[in-house]
This record gives C-alpha cells, sequence and structure tokens, in this order.
C-alpha cells in the first residue's frame, strides 16, 4: 500500500473528532480535489483505521506499524499524519480544517484558531458536553502534530445565526437568553453545502421558501428564505427537533421533571437517555437505531418508530412552511434523506396537500429531482458533503492570511 499513490502537491487536511473516532479527507490544491476519505474508530479501545481512496475507489484497513493501537486523539492524529508522510509523501498538508459544533453567539464564520480563539471555544464546551471537548481535542492534536501551519475551525452552528430574536429565544425569563440559551440550530455546514448546490444547479430556484431536510444519524431541518437560514428544528441542544437514531427530538420539558422527581434520575443518567437510548432506538424497544434495520424489520415497534419518525418530519415541513408562508423547494439529504427511498416516499406522498407531487419512479431510481413536472413544491435528493465546505474555507482563509 505505501507509496503507490503517484500525488504530489499541496493539500488540506480536514478533521471531524468525535468522542471516539476521528475521520478525515485530503483535499488537493488548487482545484480541492477530495483524493481520500478515512476514520480511526474506537480511539482508546481497539482502534481500526480505514482508508479510502477516490482514484481506485478501494477501501483498506490498515495495521498499526508498532502493532500497538493509540490510546488517545493525539497518537490517532500523529499515526494518521505519518501514514500520510509515508503514503503520499509528495503531498504537503499546509492547512488543517476542522469541524466544531459549537460556534456559540459570536462565531457566524470559520476563522483560524488562536489561543484566542480556543479560550472562547472552551468556554462553549457547557452548552455542546458531548461533542465540543472532543473538537477541541482535535485542533489540539493537529497543532501539536503539523507545528505552525494553520488550524482553521469551521463551526455547524454559524449557518444559522441569520436567525431574529423571535427565531432563537424561548419563552424562559430573558436573563438566559443573555447567558446564552437560545436556539443554535446545527448541522450548518451541511446546509452551506446544499445552499450552494441549489444556486449552482437551480438558481432559478434558489433564492425561494426552501426546506433542507438533513436527515442522518443526527437529523435537523432548515428554512431558508433567499439562500439564508430563517429557522431550523434544532435549538440549544443538538437534541431538539425531529427524532434521530438514539436522540429523543423535541420533548415536553415536563418529562424530564418527571424523571428527576418521580423516577429520581440525576442530570446525567437523563442526559444519558436523552443522547444515547432514545429516538429510533428507543421507540423499537432498543432493536435499533439504523434506519435499514427498522426497515427491514416486521416488529411492530420498528414500523411504530418509523411512523413516529415520518410524523415528526411532516409536522415540521408543515411548522417551517408556515414560518415562511409557502415552499417552493424541498430537500432532502443526509444517510436516510439520501438513501431512504421509503421515507421519501411517505412523507412526500403524504403531503400532497402542500402542492407535492412525487415521481415515484425517479424516486426509487435515486434522481436528483424526485417530484413530478405537475408538482407545485420541487423535491431534490442531494449527497451533503460538510468535509468538501470544510476544506474551502480552510483554503480561502489561509490564502488569506498567507498568501498562498
Ligand atoms: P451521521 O449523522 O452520523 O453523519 P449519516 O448521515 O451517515 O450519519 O446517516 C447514517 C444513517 O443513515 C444510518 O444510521 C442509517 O440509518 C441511514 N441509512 C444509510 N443508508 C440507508 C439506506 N439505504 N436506507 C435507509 N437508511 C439508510
Amino acid at each position: 500500500m505505501d507509496n503507490e499513490k503517484n500525488l504530489r502537491g499541496q493539500a488540506i487536511l480536514t478533521i471531524n473528532a468525535g468522542s471516539s473516532s476521528i475521520k478525515f479527507s485530503v483535499f488537493l490544491l488548487p482545484q480541492l480535489n477530495q483524493i481520500l476519505v478515512g476514520q480511526i474508530d474506537d480511539i482508546g479501545g481497539d482502534a481500526r483505521f480505514t482508508v479510502r481512496w477516490h482514484s481506485d475507489n478501494n477501501q483498506v484497513s490498515l495495521n498499526w506499524p508498532n502493532a500497538t493501537p493509540p490510546k488517545n486523539h493525539r497518537e490517532a492524529l500523529s499515526e494518521l499524519i505519518n501514514w500520510l508522510h509515508r503514503t503520499a509523501n509528495e503531498i504537503e498538508i499546509i492547512a488543517v480544517g476542522h469541524r466544531v459544533v459549537h460556534g456559540g453567539q459570536k462565531y457566524s464564520a470559520p476563522v483560524i484558531v488562536t489561543e484566542k480563539v480556543m479560550k472562547d471555544l472552551e468556554a462553549l464546551v457547557i452548552l455542546a458536553p458531548l461533542h465540543e471537548p472532543h473538537n477541541l481535542a482535535g485542533i489540539r492534536a493537529a497543532q501539536e502534530s503539523f507545528g505552525a501551519i494553520p488550524q482553521i475551525a469551521c463551526f455547524d452552528t454559524a449557518f444559522h445565526r441569520t436567525h431574529s430574536f423571535v427565531e432563537d429565544c424561548y419563552a424562559i425569563p430573558r436573563y438566559f437568553y443573555d447567558q446564552g440559551v437560545c436556539r443554535y440550530g446545527f448541522h450548518g455546514l451541511s446546509y452551506e453545502y446544499i445552499a450552494e448546490q441549489l444556486m449552482t444547479k437551480f438558481p432559478g430556484e434558489s433564492g425561494g421558501k426552501v426546506i433542507i431536510a438533513h436527515l442522518g444519524n443526527g437529523a435537523s431541518m432548515t428554512a431558508l428564505k433567499g439562500g439564508v437560514s430563517i429557522a431550523s428544528t434544532m435549538g440549544f441542544s443538538s437534541l431538539d427537533g425531529l427524532p434521530m437514531g438514539t436522540r429523543c427530538g423535541e420533548i415536553d420539558p415536563g418529562v424530564l421533571l418527571y424523571m428527576m422527581q418521580r423516577e429520581g434520575l440525576s442530570a446525567n443518567e437523563i442526559s444519558e437517555i436523552l443522547y444515547k437510548e432514545s429516538g429510533l432506538k428507543g421507540l423499537s424497544g432498543g432493536l435499533s437505531n439504523d434506519m435499514r434495520t427498522l426497515e427491514a424489520s416486521a416488529l411492530p415497534e420498528a414500523k411504530e418508530a418509523i411512523d413516529y419518525y415520518v410524523r415528526e418530519v411532516k409536522r415540521e415541513i408543515g411548522a417551517l412552511t408556515a414560518l415562511m408562508a409557502g415552499l417552493d423547494v424541498i430537500v432532502f439529504t443526509g444517510g436516510i434523506g439520501s438513501n431512504s427511498v421509503m421515507i421519501r416516499e411517505r412523507v412526500l406522498s403524504e403531503m400532497s396537500w402542500i402542492g407535492i407531487d412525487l415521481d415515484r419512479e425517479s424516486n426509487r431510481n435515486g434522481g436528483t429531482i424526485i417530484s413530478s413536472k405537475a408538482s407545485r413544491v420541487l423535491c431534490l435528493r442531494i449527497n451533503t458533503d460538510e468535509e468538501r465546505v470544510i476544506a474551502r474555507h480552510a483554503f480561502e482563509l489561509t490564502k488569506k492570511m498567507c498568501g498562498v
């Protein structure tokens, strides 16, 4: 495997560091050609390293050179860099772009990471305790491994910083808002990619009233007017809105009070239930968080989990349409949105009243346009590419800073 890729030139590395994984990708400059994607899973345990090269679409698993898997993010990144040097030694990484879940109220655009930025982001850990610490660990590890090259933070919340106060507030005492307790909305890098795709491929429609449904393991929907986010289903945390693989989605806060007062559960125990045991997994009686498993199952609980999922997607499409006073375009993306024929078919066929006329054949055949010519609402299926958005931002900021 080593040294067999004859690639050369400058490149951007993108990193998406989760609790026990690092997803990465390399984009060659100046065209930002993606040459590989990969991930290191189960860091701290029996870590695995897999890479897929775009040149041959070949997925390979790699062994650890000294037979000891990395124990933390720093070691994992250092293995990744060593591997890159061995395998593609004529590629020079000139900047690293990081996915960072939370940019708070302050960061409405990507930034080059400085010590001041790191301090600001560390103060946001309280707002996203399950994601932010790992994102920041990824940045620290990259700083140590790469020395002086620029690290760029790209925020999932930034795309939604265009919301009005009314779209971002909760009806609780106002001093909470001043502390930062408000709606942030997430999946912004995915929305940014889809908004750009709309502008390029559907310029006539992209400025209208658009809903993007990012339905993956995490899921949310966003309403755009004139290409700008005006409302999103996710709120203060990544729990709100649609049900997800293991996250609950919208819930009456009274349920949390019940869990505390009647069941005597601690904040940590409730957090565990809402983030890891709920959503499709919880509703299917623990069967699975994976839509493919539920679709294939004959269990009534699996069917009910799907029914609830479809109900919530329809409900939020209705709500976002009401906020925009109309709907011109709906886009499905994310693992479920892009791949589940059944979920798209159910949602769209059950919403014909809103002006949707589904093209069932195109939907089944993986078409981009999945509504008929007669449909008043244009329905689309577009694969998202958050890594490309990160790479582009990293390149642009690095060019500005260093004149690359
Ligand atoms: P993440 O939010 O972690 O990035 P993805 O966007 O990759 O997740 O979505 C992962 C989910 O997509 C899986 O859990 C699975 O439920 C769903 N999925 C992937 N392929 C299919 C398919 N062919 N049919 C239905 N669901 C699918």
